[in-house]
C-alpha cells in the first residue's frame, strides 16, 4: 500500500467482487454461507479467514477498519455503533473488579457517568487527576491501577496533555494507554506515535463529518485488538455495514475536510480572542493556550472546536445561543455546519455545579464546532450574537 495515510484512507477497498465496481460496495448481509462443512468448521477454528457473521467482522466494516488503522498507525482495530459503545467495550474488556482506572476528569459527558456511577457497581475502581500535573498523576497511581483513559483535546474545555509523558509512564508502570482522540483525528494527532496502546474514536463526529450515522472503533496493539474482538464479537456492539459504507467513503475526504475546518477555527479563534464580551477564548494552536507548546508537539493543527468563556456567564451564554442566526444549536459536533452549544444549560446541566467546574466547564462556556462555511459567513453570525449582548 502507499505510505501516506491520506492515501490508504482513499485507496484500501475490500477485494474486489465479481462485479468489478470502482467504489466500495456494501455488504449488507448479516451472514455469510459456505461451500462444504469442512470450511464451516474452519472457519470456527479460525484456520481459514472466510467470513463468518456480521456481528464478528464483516467486509465493509473491515475496510472502515483498515482506513482508521491506516491513518493511526494501529495494528488492528474493533469497530462499534457509536463512540460511546468503543468506550465502553475497551473499558469492559480490561477491567476487572478490583482494578482500577485512573482518568482525566475532563472526559465525555457519558464517559463521565460510565466511569463514576457503573464501574463501581461492578468493583471497579476510578480515580481522576489532573493530567497537566506530573506529581498529581504519579500520586494518583495504585498498585492496581490497570489502565489510564483520557481525552487530548479535551470536551468542551480544549485542554491538552502530553501524551509522550503518559505514554512513557504507562510503559514503565505496565499500564494500558488509552486514548479517546474523537477531537484531534488522527489527521492531526497520532497517539500510538507517542505510545498509547489503545485509541479511540467518535465516527460520528469529524470522522462522518456530515451528521448522518453514529459509529465508534478503537485501534491500537494487535494483542489487545484480539481481546476486544472476543469480547464485543460475544455481547454485540458492532458497527452496521450501511455506517461502515458511509464512515468509509468518508474517510476519503477527511484530510481535505479537516485542513478546512482548521482554517475556519483558526480564523474565528483569532477574531474572538480581541472580542470585548469575551473573557477568554480556547484554543490548542492559539499561543495563548496553557499548554500550547505540547499541543505544537504533538497536533499538526489545532482542530475544529473553538470554546470561549462570556463576561455574562451563564445568562449571556443563553443570549448568545439565542442570537445566533446561521449556527445551528445542536448537541453534535464535527459536521460541515457550524454548531454552538452552551454545555452548563445543556450537556452538563444535569452535573453540580462543582462537578461541572471539576470537567472544566464554567457558567459562560460556549463551544463551536466550527464548520465547512464560508468563514466570512461564520464570523458575521457570531460577531453580531455577541455584539448583542451589550
Ligand atoms: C461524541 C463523543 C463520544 C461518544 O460518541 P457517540 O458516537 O456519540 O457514542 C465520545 N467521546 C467524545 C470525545 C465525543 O465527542
Amino acid at each position: 500500500m502507499s505510505q501516506h495515510p491520506q492515501t490508504n484512507a482513499i485507496r484500501i477497498q475490500t477485494p474486489l467482487t465479481s462485479q468489478h465496481e470502482h467504489s466500495t460496495p456494501l455488504f449488507l448481509t448479516s451472514s455469510f454461507q459456505f461451500e462444504t462443512a469442512e470450511d464451516m468448521q474452519g472457519a470456527f477454528a479460525e484456520t481459514n479467514d472466510h467470513n463468518i457473521y456480521s456481528r464478528f467482522v464483516n467486509p465493509t466494516v473491515q475496510e472502515f477498519i483498515d482506513k482508521v488503522c491506516a491513518l493511526e498507525g494501529a495494528e488492528d482495530g474493533f469497530a462499534t455503533a457509536t463512540g460511546m459503545a468503543a468506550v465502553f467495550g475497551s473499558f469492559m474488556t480490561f477491567l476487572s473488579a478490583g482494578d482500577h482506572i485512573l482518568s482525566s476528569p475532563a472526559v465525555f459527558g457519558s464517559t463521565h457517568t460510565i466511569l463514576t456511577k457503573y464501574l463501581q457497581r461492578w468493583g471497579i475502581q476510578c480515580t481522576y487527576a489532573n493530567f497537566s500535573n506530573p506529581a498529581e498523576v504519579e500520586a494518583a497511581l495504585r498498585p492496581n491501577t490497570k489502565m489510564i483513559y483520557l481525552e487530548t483535546p479535551t470536551n468542551p474545555g480544549l485542554d491538552v496533555f502530553d501524551l509522550q509523558w503518559i505514554g512513557k509512564l504507562c510503559k514503565e508502570k505496565n499500564i494500558i494507554f488509552n486514548v479517546d482522540n474523537c477531537f484531534a483525528t488522527p489527521l492531526l494527532q497520532r497517539p500510538i506515535d507517542f505510545g498509547a496502546d489503545l485509541v479511540i474514536h467518535s465516527a460520528t463526529k469529524w470522522m462522518d463529518g456530515q451528521g448522518r450515522v453514529l459509529g465508534g472503533i478503537v485501534v491500537g496493539k494487535k494483542e489487545l485488538i484480539r481481546e476486544i474482538y472476543l469480547f464485543c464479537r460475544n455481547t454485540g456492539p458492532s458497527m452496521s455495514p450501511f455506517n461502515a459504507w458511509v464512515l468509509s467513503k468518508s474517510l476519503e475526504t477527511l484530510d481535505v475536510r479537516m485542513q478546512r475546518h482548521c482554517d475556519n477555527a483558526e480564523a474565528l479563534a483569532r477574531m474572538l480572542e480581541g472580542h470585548q464580551q469575551i473573557k477568554a477564548v480556547r484554543y490548542p494552536t492559539l499561543p495563548s493556550h496553557p499548554a500550547y507548546a505540547i499541543a505544537r508537539q504533538q497536533m499538526r493543527r489545532g482542530g475544529g472546536i473553538v470554546t470561549f468563556e462570556l463576561h455574562g456567564g451563564a445568562e449571556a451564554g443563553v443570549k448568545f445561543m439565542n442570537g445566533l442566526k446561521m449556527l445551528s444549536l445542536t448537541s453534535n459536533l464535527g459536521d460541515t455546519r457550524s454548531i454552538a452549544s452552551h454545555p452548563a444549560s445543556t450537556t452538563h446541566s444535569k452535573l453540580q455545579p462543582e462537578e461541572r467546574l471539576l470537567v472544566g466547564i464554567t457558567p459562560g462556556l460556549i463551544r463551536i464546532s466550527v464548520g465547512l462555511e464560508h468563514i466570512t459567513d461564520i464570523i458575521a453570525d457570531v460577531q453580531q450574537a455577541l455584539d448583542a449582548l451589550v
